[in-house]
């Protein structure tokens, strides 16, 4: 079946550029976001707006998802007005990061209502959100997979995890607290490196061709922490979250995380000093902070 109607709830940092991608790829959208301006700017690109996710359920067959907690992909799904009342609803797709244990819970609700749960995280941040580069890791039945491929082949590089719900969560969950992990231990070395008098370009350059490279060296430092913008585009509360929900995870599964939980530890800090709306690239400032140093390239003071 090709599917050229959907809906899509949720229309932030993420979810905005993504419908955009599907408007722009020729796809019907109908909308939903309690914030109108995010909701006015989708109208403004060809999307319709929808007063609830249950009339956007009402319109479509299929229904994607971009919503910042768990809780909020539980309440939009199953909650008063939500997804699973739907009558025209078969498929809904959550892009967002919600653990294996939501996915589980949803999947099983809107079973109950005849609606396949279809679990599809993304990696690759706002910038490949806009340019279609993103990592799409898709937990579903193999059917319905094969119905949702070509929709989010349009965000980028799609990868078949497995059909339990919940298994393409197990491997975001994983990746981010990596990407949360070469953050914190990043910051610690440039920390170093301008305590030590050399400039911290000069030691990203050299990180970013030698084994030490990693995803902050090579992108959170060159674009939000060297030229002191932190502006990188994730909240240091969603990233709080995915990490606590890593731990947790791994631990009711017998899995040890030491490094893990020092990593949510740390962006518990984060959180409480800069507030959950920082960027997470401020995980460098608690470092800077007790250092006494800034990681600031000299061209930019
Ligand atoms: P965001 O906060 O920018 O966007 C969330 C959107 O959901 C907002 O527009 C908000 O108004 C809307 N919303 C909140 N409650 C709602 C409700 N009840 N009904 C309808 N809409 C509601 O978050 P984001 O950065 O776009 O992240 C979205 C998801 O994608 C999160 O789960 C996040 O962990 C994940 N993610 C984010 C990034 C990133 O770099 N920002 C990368 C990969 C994955």
């Amino acid at each position: 079946m090709t599917d050229r109607k959907l809906g899509f709830v949720g229309l932030g940092r993420m979810g905005g550029p993504m419908s955009g991608r599907l408007i722009d790829a020729g796809y019907d959208l109908t909308v939903y976001d309690t914030n109108r301006s995010a909701v006015d700017a989708a109208v403004a690109r060809g999307a319709r707006a929808a007063g609830s996710p249950r009339e956007v359920a009402d319109a479509v067959p299929v229904v994607l998802t971009s919503l910042p907690t768990p809780d909020v992909v539980e309440k939009v799904a199953l909650g008063p007005d939500g997804l699973g009342g739907g009558s025209v609803i078969e498929i809904m797709l959550d892009l967002s990061t919600t653990g294996p244990g939501t996915a589980k819970r949803v999947a099983e609700g809107l079973s109950g209502h005849g609606v396949q749960w279809v679990d599809s995280p993304v990696s690759g941040g706002v910038t490949g959100a806009e340019k279609g580069t993103l990592a799409v890791m898709t937990s579903c039945p193999r059917s319905a997979y094969e119905r949702v491929e070509p929709i989010v082949s349009t965000f980028g590089k799609v990868f078949f995890v497995g059909e339990e719900p919940g298994l393409a969560q197990v491997v975001k969950l994983g990746n981010n607290m990596l990407a949360a992990a070469a953050l914190v231990l990043s910051s610690e070395a440039l920390a170093m490196g301008v305590k030590a008098g050399i400039d911290p370009q000069v030691m990203v350059d050299i990180i970013n061709v030698s084994s030490g490279r990693n995803s902050a060296t090579q992108d959170k430092f060159p674009r939000a922490i060297l030229p002191g913008t932190f502006d990188f585009g994730f909240t240091t509360a969603l990233s709080y979250k995915d990490v606590r929900l890593c731990v947790e995870e791994a631990e009711a599964m017998g899995v040890p995380m030491l490094g893990g939980a020092l990593i949510r530890q740390f962006l518990a800090i984060t959180k409480a000093k800069f507030g959950p709306d920082s960027d997470f690239t401020s995980i460098a400032k608690v470092v800077e902070e007790w250092a006494g140093v800034e990681i600031r390239s000299k061209s930019t003071g």
